[in-house]
């Protein structure tokens, strides 16, 4: 995780609950605060410094998320990890 954490309560704890495949960049420039990497296939989300509601751009970062499990992906860390908690 990217130092810097978002101002906005339930923006910074979407980022923070993200699976460990999408990284978080603040690049602090402006209004855009920063993104969301996913790993796996190189999409990106703008995360905004001050997005009118809070609450939606939570969601906006969970569906995007959702959309970006790539569940084979998964299943391989999930083998790799065998026997970790
Ligand atoms: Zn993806």
């Amino acid at each position: 995780m990217a130092a810097g954490r978002h101002s906005k309560k339930e923006v910074a704890e979407a980022l923070r609950g993200l699976p460990d495949h999408f990284i978080v960049v603040a690049t602090d420039a402006g209004h855009r605060w920063g993104y969301v990497e996913c790993t796996v296939c190189g999409d990106r989300l703008s995360i905004w410094s001050t997005p009118r509601s809070p609450g939606n751009h939570a969601k906006d970062i969970a569906r995007f998320a959702a959309r970006h499990e790539h569940p084979e992906r998964k299943k391989k860390t999930e083998q790799e990890k065998e026997g970790g908690s």
